[in-house]
Order: structure tokens, then C-alpha cells, then sequence
């Protein structure tokens, strides 16, 4: 059993003032493995006392500067790779594919913003004014357990290239995973102050950051209801905000797609992450005309699928994070049924093959029609709804009728006909077949799944202001 009883204040571990504890568990056998200590509001200010020191010098380092910091972070995370990974497979279980992109995914994002640095024009003319892009100021991050350490680096990755300094408050269920990352981030050497990380709860820790008045900047990641709650403790002092939220995203299996590479791909976009990704394509619209051929195979896929723990590298499905998101999960494939949906496979309760653990049936629900409520909120485990479509008019319209927009899927075999369907979806990102990950294209949510855009130029920009001279 490991205890987490330090926090990484102004480039140094100390102990948090806080004194509250909170226990850390594997969601594989649902043995505790840990304790966090964590850090309160006195914590918080500490922290953000630090990054506003370390910020004057930060806003005027020169982009070669910062580059080179982006660079030694990005080479402090590998050579502990084996650990990270071991930590995150104990602490959070995710399948063998989401592991294994997690780490190098982490190292890399700091190299991505050095490459953007290296064009980005902080300095621009129009007409007579003389444009800066300019750092907004201290900044916040407050992350998600679902891939912790690519959300600490990718935000602290932004918040170097765009020259300032950062308190992050990362998931209280993932200290382990923090402990370690911050570890590995504390070789790079940043400027003291320029990192703090402070464990805590959101309603301690993440409600004090958001309403600091020192905060310039906040960058979430996390769920709707907790960015509603961000936003308005930032509307005080107007802070800047990235939030990026929860979806709902629609794949659609357009009439001419061929099922033996579509159906894959569709459990592949739905099911990634053991469904606990934001961006999972949960409701897969078919066309009637297909319907029965898609469902058929759809069952058959799903029922092939391994459901174990993450330490078996064969496990498609791995474990929910917690007690509670099982729970949740359950809630949502009870109502499923009592909204008159036809459970296809899957079901409530654990798979047969196993007695612990927070593991869940992979579900999917046929006969959904998109006024459900297992259509329209997230639901954040594996479990899918098939909704069928007469024509793509019908199947853009059920898509685009979702109060989230984060993510779209379109498999065809027509590329020009998945374009012109995926041009009307209200979506940041709109993937066609199997679309490998576009590091520097935004990334980001419209309606409520968020506000800005993080990655590349545009996550950049989220963190900068532009200020114009007139000559
Ligand atoms: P969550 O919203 O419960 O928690 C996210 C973070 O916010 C945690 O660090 C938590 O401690 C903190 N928090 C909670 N209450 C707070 C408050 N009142 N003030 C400040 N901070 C507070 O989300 P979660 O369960 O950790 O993660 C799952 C959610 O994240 C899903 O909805 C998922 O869609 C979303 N998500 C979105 C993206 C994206 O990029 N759009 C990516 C991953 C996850």
C-alpha cells in the first residue's frame, strides 16, 4: 500500500496543509492500494502564490527557451516509461491499446507544442498597429482521471509555449499515476514555480483554484456539470476558459459501407477506453435498409470481445474506474430497458467469468430512438445504442440532434459522400473511416461539450491574448 502525502509546490515535494485522506483502489479486484493526502484551499493559494513568483520571469523567456524546456519534459517522461505504465494499468485498469498509446502520447504532446512554437507568429502587423500574441496570465488545469497524464502534459505543454506558469489540480483517483508523472516532470528542472500540482477534491481543491483571483486562465477537462460550475466560479474575475466536457458523438454507417471493415471500426470509436473516453462513438446510426445484417453482426463483435483486467494485454474491455461508475453504468442499462429498448447483448452485472472487479457487460441496446435518454446523456462505460435512419438526410439530423458535440464518426466506402455527410455535422472533429489522431489538428467540443479548443495553433491561442500597439 503506497501513501501520496505530498504535493509539488514552487519545483519542490511538500507536505500538504490539508489533512483529509482519501483511499486509492485497483478497479481490477477492487483491493485498496493506496491513500492520497490531500491538499486543500491554504494549498491552493500556496500553489498559486508560486506560479504568480515564477510568472514575470516565464512571460519573458524567448520561444527558444521554452522550446528547449518543451524538449527536456518530453525526455523526463520516457525513461520511466515501464512504471508509468505499470501504475496505470494498478491504478486505473484501461485496455492494453489505450495503455499503450497513454505514454508515448504523454511525451510527445510536449514535443507537438515545440513544433508549433517553432512557427507560431507571436508578432504580427496589421496596418498600423503592431500585434503581440501575449500570455493571458497564471494559469489552471483541472483534469480527469480518464487519461491522466496526457491531460497534465498536454496542458502543461500549452501553458510553457505560451509562456506562463501552472497549478494543476489532477483527479483525486489517480494520485498514483500523479505521484509518478510529477516525478518524472520534476527531472526536466523547470524554473521553480513555473509546475505546481495539488491533489485534492474538486469540491476543495478544484472549487478554490477556479474561483482564485490570481488565476488568469483555466483549463478543464472533465464533465459538463463540472464546467457549468468552473465557469461560473471564473465569471467573477472573467477568466479565460478552455472547458472541455463530455459528448455523445454519433457513428454514422452510411448505406454503402462495408460492414466487414465498418463494424470494427464502429466498436472501436464506441467502445475505446472500456467506453470511458469522451470522445466514444455511443450511438451508431444504421440505415434500415442494412439494419438486420448490422445488428446480427454487431452482437456477434461485442460477444467476441475480451472483458478483463488490464494486465492480461488480450483484454479488449478492461474494469470502470470506480465503485460509483459502476454503479452508474448499471443505473444507465437498467433504464435502457425501462425506456423500451431491446437489450441486443450485454445486460446488468458483472460478465460471468468474473467475480471482482468493476467490470461491465458490454452492452448494446437496439430499437433506440434518439429521444431516449440513453441516447442523449453520457453514460461513460461500454454500452452502445443502435439507432436506425431512413436516408442521410434523417441520419445528419438524429446526429446532429444531441446537446453535445465533440466528436462524429462517418464510415462509407464513398470518401467524397463521407465528406460532404461528416461538412454537416456540428462536431470538432469529424473522423472518416479509420482516421488516424491528427496531433496539431483542434481538438474540442461545440455546444456543451466545451468552449475553445486545446492541441496545435489552436490550443496555443486558447492561452494567449493579443495586445495591439498603434503607431
Ligand atoms: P469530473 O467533471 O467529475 O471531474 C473532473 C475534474 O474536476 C476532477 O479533477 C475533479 O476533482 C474536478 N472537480 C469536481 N468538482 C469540481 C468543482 N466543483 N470545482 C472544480 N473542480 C471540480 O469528470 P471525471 O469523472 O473525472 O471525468 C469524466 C468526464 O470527463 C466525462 O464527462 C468525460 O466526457 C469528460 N472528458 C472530456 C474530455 C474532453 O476532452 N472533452 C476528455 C476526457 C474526459
Amino acid at each position: 500500500m503506497l501513501t501520496i502525502d505530498t504535493i509539488y509546490i514552487d519545483g519542490a515535494f511538500v507536505t500538504p496543509h490539508g489533512e483529509e485522506h482519501a483511499p486509492l483502489f485497483n478497479p481490477a479486484t477492487e483491493e485498496r492500494i493506496g491513500t492520497v493526502r490531500l491538499g486543500d484551499a491554504h494549498d491552493v493559494n500556496a500553489a498559486v502564490a508560486a506560479a504568480k513568483r515564477a510568472f514575470p520571469a516565464m512571460s519573458r523567456t524567448s520561444e527558444a527557451e521554452r522550446i528547449a524546456m518543451l524538449k527536456r519534459l518530453s525526455e523526463a517522461v520516457t525513461p520511466r516509461a515501464d512504471d508509468l505504465v505499470a501504475t496505470m494499468i494498478e491504478e486505473y485498469g484501461a485496455p492494453a491499446a489505450f495503455i499503450g498509446f497513454s505514454v508515448p502520447h504523454a511525451a510527445s504532446v510536449f514535443l507537438e507544442m515545440a513544433e508549433v512554437l517553432e512557427s507560431y507568429p507571436f508578432r504580427r502587423t496589421i496596418g498600423r498597429a503592431e500585434v503581440e500574441m501575449r500570455t493571458s496570465g497564471v494559469a489552471a488545469a483541472i483534469t480527469p482521471w480518464n487519461s491522466n497524464y496526457g491531460f497534465i502534459c498536454s496542458k502543461l505543454a500549452t501553458a510553457i509555449a505560451a509562456g506562463t506558469t501552472i497549478v494543476i489540480k489532477p483527479s483525486e483517483m489517480s494520485a498514483l499515476q500523479t505521484q509518478l508523472l510529477t516525478e518524472c516532470l520534476h527531472e526536466a528542472g523547470l524554473p521553480r514555480g513555473v509546475l505546481n500540482i495539488v491533489n485534492g477534491t474538486g469540491t476543495v481543491a478544484g472549487a478554490a483554484l477556479s474561483a482564485h483571483p490570481d488565476i488568469a486562465k483555466i483549463s478543464f477537462t472533465g464533465s459538463t456539470a463540472i464546467g457549468r460550475a468552473i465557469m461560473a466560479a471564473g465569471a467573477q474575475g472573467i477568466k479565460r476558459v478552455t472547458l472541455e466536457l463530455g459528448g455523445k458523438s454519433p457513428t454514422i454507417i452510411l448505406d454503402d459501407a462495408d460492414l466487414d471493415a465498418a463494424i470494427p471500426q464502429a466498436l472501436m470509436n464506441g467502445l475505446a477506453n472500456s467506453g470511458q473516453a469522451c470522445i466514444d462513438g455511443t450511438r451508431i446510426l444504421a440505415p434500415e435498409s442494412r439494419l438486420d445484417e448490422i445488428l446480427a453482426r454487431l452482437k456477434a463483435a461485442v460477444e467476441a470481445l475480451k472483458v478483463g483486467p488490464a494486465t492480461n494485454p488480450a483484454s479488449d474491455i478492461g474494469p470502470m474506474v470506480s465503485e460509483r461508475q459502476w454503479d452508474r453504468v448499471q443505473s444507465y442499462i437498467r433504464l435502457g430497458r425501462e425506456e423500451g429498448a431491446t437489450l441486443l447483448t450485454g445486460g446488468e452485472g458483472r460478465p460471468d467469468h468474473l467475480d471482482r472487479g468493476w467490470f461491465v457487460r458490454p452492452t448494446v441496446f437496439a430499437g433506440v430512438t434518439n429521444r431516449m435518454r440513453i441516447a442523449r446523456e453520457e453514460i461513460f462505460g461500454p454500452v452502445l445504442c443502435v439507432i436506425p435512419y431512413r436516408d442521410e438526410a434523417e441520419a445528419i439530423a438524429i446526429a446532429n440532434d444531441t446537446d453535445y458535440g465533440l466528436a462524429a464518426y462517418v464510415l462509407s466506402s464513398d470518401l467524397e459522400r463521407a465528406k460532404r455527410v461528416a461538412r454537416q455535422i456540428d462536431a470538432g472533429r469529424v473522423a472518416i473511416n479509420a482516421a488516424p489522431h491528427e496531433p496539431l489538428a483542434p481538438f474540442g467540443g461545440f455546444k456543451q461539450s466545451g468552449i475553445g479548443r486545446e492541441f496545435g495553433a489552436f490550443g496555443l491561442e486558447a492561452f494567449l491574448e493579443p495586445r495591439a500597439i498603434i503607431l
